[in-house]
């Protein structure tokens, strides 16, 4: 069973309602690279919370734990049934999603899901065909049910 460690990347990428926390701000409960202050009194929806690297179905390698690739995957139900995932990349490391590992993994990933990348707010990059475009999305928060509606325009 895997443990998060130094990592607490989803204390801040993640917008967190119960705490009127906005995305991409650390939590002020957090302590850095030791974890949750208010640990036995933290909210539901973070005692709920469980990144892909953290599940281990996953089969993410030790080496992709969030702070060390500089984001975070969540699965989502695309509208109609398929799977996708969404990525939490830190926003203050922008330039990560070109860096290996992760310029790799989002390769590899996007040719069998949806994958959608996120520097907070609403917009998201996602890949159609071969190019990665820009569109509109609405994400709900770490409700535990991602809904997801992105405005993704049909292939030409
Ligand atoms: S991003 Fe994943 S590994 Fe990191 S603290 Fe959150 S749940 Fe744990
Ligand atoms: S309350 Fe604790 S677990 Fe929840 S976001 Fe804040 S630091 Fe993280």
């Amino acid at each position: 069973m895997r443990s998060c460690g130094e990592c607490s990347l989803c204390c801040k990428v993640l917008a967190i309602k119960e705490l009127e926390k906005p995305d991409q701000e650390w939590c002020k409960h957090v302590i850095k690279k030791k974890g949750c202050a208010i640990y036995a009194d933290r909210p539901q929806v973070c005692k709920d919370f469980m990144c892909l690297w953290l599940n281990e179905k996953s089969k993410f390698p030790d080496s992709y734990r969030p702070d060390k690739i500089g984001a975070v995957f969540l699965p989502f139900d695309k509208p109609g049934g398929r799977q996708g995932l969404i990525c939490y990349v830190d926003r203050q490391r922008p330039g990560i999603i070109y860096e290996q590992p992760l310029r790799d993994l989002l390769q590899t990933l996007s040719t069998r899901l949806q994958i959608l990348v996120s520097f907070g707010g609403k917009k998201v990059m996602t890949k159609l065909g071969k190019q990665w475009i820009t569109c509109d999305v609405i994400l709900d928060d770490l409700t535990g049910k991602m809904d997801v509606f992105a405005k993704i325009p049909p292939v030409p």
